[in-house]
């Protein structure tokens, strides 16, 4: 996936790394008390990877909807960009994935 940023960067990440850092409490796990327990829902499902939209929410971040209906992360726009900026490919992983 390619992300545009109103700055002028642009930058490309692999949709799997996007689904990996979901910030919803099923995949990151409750803050209970200050500790993160995890809840360990992180199986393979058919589609998990496949994104199916992402819808904007207001001006907080984007909601992302995987083909395995998963639709409960919603991403900040800050952390979208630090995943975004942080896995990003390099023109050369990029070809070589689109190979
Ligand atoms: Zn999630």
């Amino acid at each position: 996936m390619k992300i545009e940023w109103s700055d002028g960067i642009s930058t490309s990440i692999l949709l799997e790394k996007l689904r990996d850092e979901c910030p919803c409490a099923m995949c990151k796990g409750e803050q209970i008390m200050g500790q993160t327990i995890s809840l360990g829902m992180k199986m393979f499902a058919p589609g998990m990877n496949d994104l199916e939209k992402l819808v904007p929410v207001g001006n907080y971040g984007v909601q992302a909807t995987w083909k395995d209906g998963h639709d409960t992360g919603i991403y900040p726009w800050k952390l979208l960009r630090q995943i975004a900026v942080q896995n990003a490919l390099s023109d050369e992983q990029l070809a070589n994935f689109m190979a």
